[in-house]
């Protein structure tokens, strides 16, 4: 991993627009099971498609929204891990370099961690909005286990995440793609590479002239693709590039 960072920090000294690309892999350390590996906790036993998705929260809301509740409780509990604390570092480590985090999780870990520019492209769990999108959105108060409405206009209030099935919020993810084709450097952490539209970002990001970094304990479909394919965990990788970029 030495030689790459030593490649790296050539290219980051002449970027002007880093991007991270972050999935639930980056959170795997902080005690969130990703989706994949989740045989257990949150995802155990439980079908996607009756507690994350619209067809679900039409049936059972209350059932949608005690399930959310209860991942919202453990996020509450968990704290962001040397990956997210080293990715929040760069903002300062590259002063001449705007740093853009594209999340497709919705924990907070990145904005807990000290990121500033963060655009979650499948939602968050700390908040609730209005259903038919009147434009109420809210902070997702502990103990709120009960399907509540929304206080301007009478819809139901529901989490403000991206189920499956749903489309993402095209504002968000026109910002995200604006981001990817402006990189120097495109920086993909911790995702399977499965779940589109969003995995369609990193090849934008490279067709646009992007230097293509995985970071992955993992071969994923993005692999092949990657100018480097780093077999690492982001606990890992990121900390040693802190420190290699404050020791230059
Ligand atoms: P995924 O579960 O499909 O894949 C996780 C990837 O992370 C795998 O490729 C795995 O090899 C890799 N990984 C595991 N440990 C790692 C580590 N320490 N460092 C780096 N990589 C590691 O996750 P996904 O691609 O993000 O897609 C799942 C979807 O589920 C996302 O859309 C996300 O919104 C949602 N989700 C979010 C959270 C969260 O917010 N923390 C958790 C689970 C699922």
């Amino acid at each position: 991993m030495d030689k790459t960072i030593a490649n790296l920090l050539t290219a980051l000294a002449k970027a002007s627009e880093v991007v991270i690309f972050t999935g639930a892999g980056l959170s795997a350390d902080s005690g969130i099971p990703t989706f994949r590996d989740g045989a257990t906790g949150l995802w155990a036993n439980i079908d996607p498609e009756e507690v994350a998705s619209i067809e679900g929260f039409r049936k059972a809301p209350e059932k949608v929204w005690a399930w959310h509740e209860a991942m919202r409780a453990l996020f509450a509990k968990v704290r962001p891990n040397a990956g997210h604390e080293g990715i929040a570092a760069l903002e300062s480590l590259l002063p001449d370099a705007r740093v853009t985090v594209i999340t497709q999780n919705i924990d907070g870990l990145h904005q807990a961690s000290g990121s500033t520019r963060v655009i979650e492209i499948h939602g968050s769990a700390l908040r609730i909005r209005c259903h038919r999108h009147c434009g109420f959105v809210d902070p997702w108060q502990a103990g709120q286990s009960a399907p509540r409405q929304c206080p301007s206009c009478g819809a139901l209030a529901r989490p403000d995440v991206v189920w499956f099935g749903e489309a993402l919020d095209e504002d968000v993810f026109s910002l995200a793609a604006e981001a990817a084709f402006d990189a120097d450097i495109f920086f993909t952490v911790g995702t399977s590479a499965i779940i589109q539209p969003a995995a369609s970002l990193p090849m934008a990001a490279k067709e646009y002239g992007a230097l293509l970094v995985e970071i992955n304990p993992h071969q994923t479909p993005f692999s092949e693709h990657a100018n480097y394919s780093i077999r690492a965990g982001a606990s890992e990788f990121f900390p040693a590039l802190r420190k290699a970029l404050a020791e230059e």
